[in-house]
């Protein structure tokens, strides 16, 4: 899965042999990128950013669904806040910060990293982690990109982030997809260094079958494969020494939430086993401990040489 991203990658690694000891003790990270329902990308019937405001929201019920289910089961995890959610709803970033949580950003606007320009980007990651930064009262020092949109096409994505004052990114999907997708991409946690700054990276986790990388772990994903298949391909990444990192969308627990027009394939990608995707959250929960980006960070850091200068 080592191949030749298109930027300098200093320092990476993987659990060495004496410490595969530890190997069935490394705490995955359970994130939610926090939007709305409406939020899907790359329709032709995805609402423009000025009609959102008019539209029927489900944010609040479905984010303080999770919340729940996160506090029942003891656990923290990182918020990654569509900016434009965060002003609309401040009282759900606060919620997440008094419960523990990591607040992170998932940029303002929602916009495909490859369809903004450089200047663009910019500014939409610096104004999010402004806001979230005030909303919260805590530091931002994560982001996600909507829609895992990195890619060859955005050379400049790193250097921005470390400009706009980011310490972590978990926006690399190292396999083929729709928006984005870096196939060849480094698979493990790793430093990238810029003239403007260094970028822990964290790549959104894949798991080969065949000699194909695919993903088991967050949003379609996890809604489309069956539960015991999940936990199979978690505790195979789990004892390569690499943490598993999930994600999921509130609006992925809303059986009934509304939908919008699209083509049948995408239809199924969408919304499939809506209705099954809370007790999967409850069994990942129950069977792999889970932590925050920070605390991984913070936590594993060391064995991981992540925040060493290279
Ligand atoms: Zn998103």
């Amino acid at each position: 899965m080592i191949g030749n991203p298109p930027f300098p990658v200093v320092t990476a690694g993987s659990a060495s042999r004496a410490e595969s000891a530890v190997v069935t003790k490394t705490p995955s990270i359970f994130s939610v990128d926090v939007e709305d329902w409406f939020h899907i990308l790359g329709l032709t019937s995805s609402p423009k950013m000025d009609a959102w405001s008019r539209l029927p929201s489900r944010v609040e019920r479905n984010f303080r669904l999770l919340l729940d289910i996160f506090s029942h089961k003891n656990v923290q995890v990182t918020c990654f806040f569509l900016g434009w959610i965060a002003k609309r709803y401040p009282h759900l970033v606060q919620e997440a910060v008094k419960r523990g949580h990591e607040i992170a950003s998932h940029g303002y606007s929602h916009r495909l990293v490859y369809e903004m320009s450089r200047q663009q980007f910019a500014d939409d990651v610096s104004h999010a982690r402004k806001l979230l930064e005030d909303t919260a009262g805590t530091p931002v020092c994560g982001y996600r990109c909507p829609g895992f949109s990195v890619d060859e096409r955005t050379p400049w994505f790193f250097e921005e982030l470390a400009r706009a004052g980011y310490q972590y990114d978990s926006s690399v999907f190292p396999a083929t997809r729709e928006h984005g997708g870096m196939r060849g991409a480094p698979a493990i946690p790793h430093t990238v260094k810029q003239s403007t700054g260094r970028i822990i990276e964290f790549p959104i986790t894949v798991a080969e079958v065949g000699l194909r990388p695919f993903c088991f772990f967050g949003g379609g994903y996890l809604r489309v494969f069956p539960y015991w298949l999940i936990r199979t391909m978690a505790r195979r990444v789990l004892k390569a020494g690499l943490p598993v990192v999930f994600y999921v969308h509130p609006r992925e627990v809303d059986p009934t939430q509304p939908r919008l027009s699209m083509s049948i394939r995408r239809r199924f990608k969408s919304y499939v086993n809506l209705a099954k995707t809370e007790t999967k959250i409850r069994r990942i929960l129950d069977d792999f401990p889970v932590t925050t980006f920070q605390q991984f960070r913070t936590g594993c850091g060391a064995r991981w040489k992540l925040d060493e200068a290279s």
